[in-house]
């Protein structure tokens, strides 16, 4: 080899190691997931970033037209994302979520949260152990809030690692505004977003406006809430609970067909769906370049 084609094949490896995963702590086009990466690669990666994305979602029912898995594919999409902008590393670690009050539609999947909990924690002691030390959750399933809560809880009072919440249930990510059309599952927003995100497993043509069912106290709450908005607490509260608990929140008693909106979600696009992953996506990439800048000082 002359010494030309010795600079040229330098220069070569000097662009491939900046432009592929091996960019690590800086941007990279590509999403780096832990699946995806062999050990070499990863032991690369460490030296030069300790952060690591860690997508929640879930695995249940989202009405006639979704998938199953669309909470799991949520949170996975946005995370590479994430990823492809700040060069962090996502590591998939579960995908069912907890699900319990979505059981009367065939499907869905659940973890007690104890069960999960520790899931996810045994599993970032095992990334803990590596040199991982900052944890961002990107969660996109309510019914994990409160386990996402715990987890970073623990990781931050048990171990040498600092976790914090990136996705749903941040306050990098504001709730929105109520506008009244309770379009909290699988209803034009989510149906949007996956429009955006995997339009191939989106069955539009099954979508359907569901018919809403609230018990009595339910509807003299929400009554009462147009009074005194500090009633929605416990309004909301009651939605969304087993069926075991008696109080009619589950998910096959409010909605006739799995969708919880008063919208109808054949209303969905795809460019409302990058609009919505946008904003979220962009939030927690600047989060993410603060982050890096702060730990460099
Ligand atoms: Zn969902």
């Amino acid at each position: 080899m002359n010494s030309k084609k010795f600079l040229i094949l330098v220069a070569l490896c000097f662009l491939s190691l900046n432009l592929g995963w091996a960019g690590g702590a800086s941007s990279s086009s590509h999403p780096l997931v832990l699946q995806e990466m062999t050990w070499p690669e990863v032991k690369a990666y460490l030296e030069k970033c300790d952060m690591v994305i860690i997508p929640l979602g879930s695995t249940e029912q989202h009405g006639p037209h979704l998938p199953l898995g669309t909470d799991f594919y949520e949170a996975v999409g946005m995370s590479k994302l994430i990823s492809a902008r700040t060069g962090v590393m996502v590591a998939p670690l579960v995908f069912i979520g907890y699900s319990a009050y979505h059981s009367g539609f065939p499907g869905t999947l659940s973890l007690k949260p104890e069960t999960l909990e520790e899931v996810i924690f045994e599993s970032v002691e095992w990334l803990l152990k590596y040199g991982f030390r900052r944890f961002m959750f990107f969660n996109y399933h309510g019914g994990n809030n409160i386990i996402q809560t715990k987890v970073i809880h623990r990781i931050n009072h048990q171990t040498q690692g600092i976790a914090i919440a990136i996705g749903h249930g941040s306050p990098l990510q504001p709730a929105g505004e109520d506008d009244g059309s309770m379009d909290w599952h699988a209803g034009v927003s989510e149906t949007s977003i996956m429009l955006y995100l995997q339009p191939e497993l989106v069955r539009l043509e099954k979508a359907a406006q569901p018919m809403m069912t609230f018990t009595p106290q339910m509807k003299e709450l929400q009554q009462l809430a147009t009074k005194d908005p500090s009633l929605r607490y416990v309004w909301s509260s009651l939605l969304g609970v087993p069926e075991e608990t008696g109080k009619g929140g589950a998910s096959h008693q409010l909605s006739s067909n799995g969708v919880w909106s008063f919208l109808d979600p054949r209303q969905a696009t795809a460019e409302q769906g990058r609009q919505e992953v946008e904003e979220m996506v962009e939030r927690a990439v600047k989060f993410i370049q603060a982050w890096k800048k702060a730990h460099q000082q």
